[in-house]
C-alpha cells in the first residue's frame, strides 16, 4: 500500500516556482525524511498533500484516495514559527480542535469520549500537567509538543511535520525523536527537517528538494548527498 503518491506535481505561487515536476511515493509505514535548501519547496510539499495549496499540476493521492476524500486521516504539525502563541486558549483546547477535524462541524459539542482522546494525547506527548495551562505560558519545546498532540488528535494514519524540532531545546528534542519512532510504529511520517540527528534517529528514507526531487532512496549516512 502506498500511503502517499505524488505524480508530476508543480506549483507556483506567481511567477515563484516552489515545486516542478515532482514526483514521489511513500510507502504504508515509511518513516520519510525531507530536507533542503531554505526555499526547496519542502513546507509547500508538505502543504499540498494536505490539499492546503491548489496544485498547479499534477496529482496527489493519499492511501489510494484524492486528498479532498482523505483529509481526516492526515496529521500535521506545522511550523512553530508561524504560529500565533499570544491567542487566549488552553493547552487542553487546542487539543481538542484536532478531535474535531475528523467531524466538520462548527457547532460541534466535544463529547466527552473527544475530552478522554484529548487527554491522552497529552500525556503520549508527555505534557498533561500542563492542560490547563494558557498556551502563551508554554516554552518552545512545550507548545511543539502541543502541536504534536493535536495532530494526534486526528487520529491519523499519515503525519506530516514540518521542522518539529527547529525552536527547541536538546532535551525536547530527544524526546520528540523518541516520540516519533514510536508513533511510526502505528503509522506513516513524513518529517521535514534540518536537523541530522534527526535523519539518523529517526528516518529511513530520505528526499531532497530543491525546486524539484535530487534524490530520493533509502537513507545512507555515508553518502554525501545533502
Ligand atoms: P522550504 O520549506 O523548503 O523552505 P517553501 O515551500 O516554504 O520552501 O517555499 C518554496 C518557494 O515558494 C520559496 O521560493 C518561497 O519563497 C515560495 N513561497 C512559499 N510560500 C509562498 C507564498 N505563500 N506566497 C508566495 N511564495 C511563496
Ligand atoms: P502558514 O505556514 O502558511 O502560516 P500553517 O502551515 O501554519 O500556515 O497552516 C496552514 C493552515 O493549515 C492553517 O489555516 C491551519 O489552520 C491549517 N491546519 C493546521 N493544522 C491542520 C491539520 N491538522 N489539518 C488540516 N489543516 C490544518
Amino acid at each position: 500500500m502506498k500511503a502517499v503518491k505524488i505524480e508530476n506535481l508543480s506549483v507556483y505561487y506567481g511567477q515563484t516556482k516552489a515545486l516542478e515536476n515532482v514526483s514521489m511515493e511513500v510507502e504504508e509505514g515509511e518513516f520519510l525524511g525531507i530536507m533542503g535548501p531554505n526555499g526547496g519547496g519542502k513546507s509547500t510539499l508538505l502543504k499540498a498533500v494536505l490539499g492546503l495549496i491548489p496544485t498547479t499540476t499534477g496529482r496527489i493521492l493519499v492511501y489510494n484516495k484524492d486528498i479532498k476524500e482523505n483529509r481526516s486521516i492526515i496529521g500535521y504539525v506545522p511550523q512553530f514559527a508561524t504560529m500565533d502563541k499570544r491567542f487566549p486558549i488552553s493547552v487542553f483546547e487546542v487539543v481538542l480542535t484536532g478531535c474535531i477535524r475528523k467531524k466538520i462541524s462548527l457547532f460541534h459539542k466535544y463529547s466527552s469520549k473527544d475530552r478522554e482522546l484529548a487527554y491522552e494525547q497529552l500525556n503520549r506527548v508527555g505534557i498533561a500537567k500542563l492542560a490547563n495551562r494558557q498556551i502563551s505560558e508554554l516554552s518552545g519545546g512545550e507548545f511543539q509538543k502541543l502541536l504534536i498532540a493535536r495532530a494526534l488528535a486526528v487520529q491519523p494514519k499519515l503525519l506530516l511535520l514540518d521542522e518539529p524540532t527547529a525552536s527547541v531545546d536538546a532535551k525536547s528534542r530527544d524526546q520528540i525523536y523518541e516520540l516519533l519512532g514510536e508513533l511510526n510504529k502505528e503509522m506513516t511520517i513524513i518529517l521535514v527537517t534540518h536537523d541530522m540527528m534527526a535523519i539518523s534517529s529517526n528516518v529511513r528514507s530520505l528526499a531532497c528538494l530543491n525546486g524539484d526531487l535530487t534524490y530520493h532512496g533509502e537513507l545512507e549516512l555515508n553518502e554525501n548527498i545533502v
